[in-house]
C-alpha cells in the first residue's frame, strides 16, 4: 500500500500533540515550530492536544507549562482537542471495530518474553513481535494467569509512506514490525490506536512530529485504512544531535525551556534552531511569524539530522 496523503493542496489541519511528562525540550520546539509554520504559511488550522495517556508520567501542570512555553515561542493554536485521558470511550469504539473484523487477539507475553522471542526492529529499537500468542487455542488462553494486552494482526504487506521531509519510507508490517499492541494489559489504549483515533476524528490532515516516530507511520497508515479513515500527510523532522555528534536526550535538563528561557529571547532561540535545521541560510534572530513568511520545508528535504550550535547547549 502506498500512502498518498488525501489532502495536499487544501489548507492543512495540523496539530501539536505533546506528552505532558516534562517541560518542552528542543526536539519538541523544532517539531512544534515546523508544524506551526506549515499550517500558518498555508492559512490552515492548528489544534493542540494533550497526549496524557500514561497517567503515571503525565500531569496537567506540565501541560499548562507546555502551553505557556508555546505562547512564549509565539506558536499559537486555533482550538484544543480533548486530552487523551478523557477519550477512552472513543478508543474503545475503534478497538471494537478491529475486534469485529477478527483482527484482535489477547497476548499474554511479558516484556522479557517478547524480547527473548523477537529480533530488535532495525530502525527504532522496538521488537518485531514473533507471533507467540497469535494462534493460541481457547484452552490455552483459558489457562493463562496474566492479564492480556491486545494485539492487532498485521498483513504481510509493504506500507510505503511518502514523508513530506524524509521522503520514501517503507516497511513490511509483518516482517519488520509484527502484530502490535492496541490495548495494554492495564487497560490503557496504546499510543498507536489513540493517536490515529484522535487525528482522524479531529480532521487532522497533516502530522508533523519527531523523526523518532517515523517507524510508527506504517502502523498508523494500516490503522487508518482498516478503520476507514483517510491517511494524513506525515512530516517527520530530523533528529537533534549535540555539536559533538552525540544524540540528545530528552532527559537533559539543560535543553528544556525552563533553562533555555533564562538564557535566550524567543527570537534568538528560534533563529539558532531554524538555522541549524536548514530553514534559514544564516543565523539571525527571528520571530515565529517572520519565519512562517519565509518558510519552505524543501530546505530540509531528506535531512535526518540536525547538529545544534553550542549557543543552545
Ligand atoms: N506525544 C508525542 C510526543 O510528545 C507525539 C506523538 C505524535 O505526534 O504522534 O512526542
Amino acid at each position: 500500500m502506498t500512502c498518498i496523503p488525501t489532502v495536499t493542496d487544501a489548507a492543512p489541519v495540523g496539530r501539536f500533540a505533546p506528552s505532558p511528562s516534562g517541560r518542552m525540550h528542543l526536539g519538541n520546539v523544532l517539531a512544534a515550530l515546523i508544524a506551526w509554520c506549515e499550517v500558518r504559511s498555508k492559512h490552515g488550522t492548528m489544534l493542540l492536544r494533550s497526549e496524557d495517556l500514561d497517567p503515571e508520567r503525565c500531569s496537567k501542570a506540565y501541560y499548562e507549562l507546555i502551553k505557556e512555553d508555546l505562547l512564549w515561542l509565539g506558536l499559537d493554536w486555533d482550538g484544543e482537542s480533548p486530552p487523551q485521558s478523557t477519550r477512552s470511550a472513543a478508543y474503545a469504539r475503534e478497538f471494537d471495530k478491529l475486534d469485529a473484523l477478527g483482527l484482535l487477539y489477547p497476548c499474554y507475553c511479558s516484556r522479557s518474553a517478547v524480547h527473548a522471542a523477537s529480533a530488535p526492529h532495525a530502525s527504532d529499537g522496538t521488537y518485531v513481535y514473533a507471533g507467540t500468542c497469535r494462534d493460541l487455542t481457547a484452552e490455552q488462553r483459558a489457562a493463562q494467569k496474566r492479564k492480556p494486552a491486545w494485539r492487532v494482526r498485521v498483513p504481510d504487506e509493504v506500507f510505503v509512506i511518502q514523508d513530506g521531509i524524509q521522503g520514501r519510507y517503507e516497511e513490511n508490517l509483518l516482517h519488520d514490525c509484527g502484530d502490535f499492541v492496541v490495548r495494554r494489559a492495564d487497560g490503557v489504549y496504546a499510543y498507536q490506536l489513540a493517536v490515529v483515533t484522535d487525528d482522524a476524528q479531529s480532521g487532522v490532515t497533516q502530522v508533523v512530529r519527531g523523526g523518532d516516530l517515523l517507524s510508527s507511520a506504517p502502523r498508523q497508515a494500516y490503522l487508518y485504512r482498516t478503520l476507514g479513515y483517510p491517511v494524513p500527510e506525515f512530516c517527520h523532522i530530523p533528529l537533534l544531535y549535540a555539536p559533538d555528534g552525540s544524540r540528545l536526550s530528552k532527559r537533559d535538563k539543560a535543553l528544556d525551556l525552563g533553562v533555555l528561557r533564562q538564557k535566550l529571547r524567543p527570537e534568538a532561540l528560534l533563529g539558532l534552531l531554524a538555522f541549524a535545521a536548514g530553514l534559514l541560510p544564516k543565523y539571525e534572530p527571528i520571530s515565529a511569524k517572520e519565519l512562517a513568511s519565509v518558510f519552505s520545508r524543501e530546505t530540509m528535504s531528506g535531512k535526518n539530522s540536525v547538529y545544534l550550535p553550542k549557543e543552545l547547549m
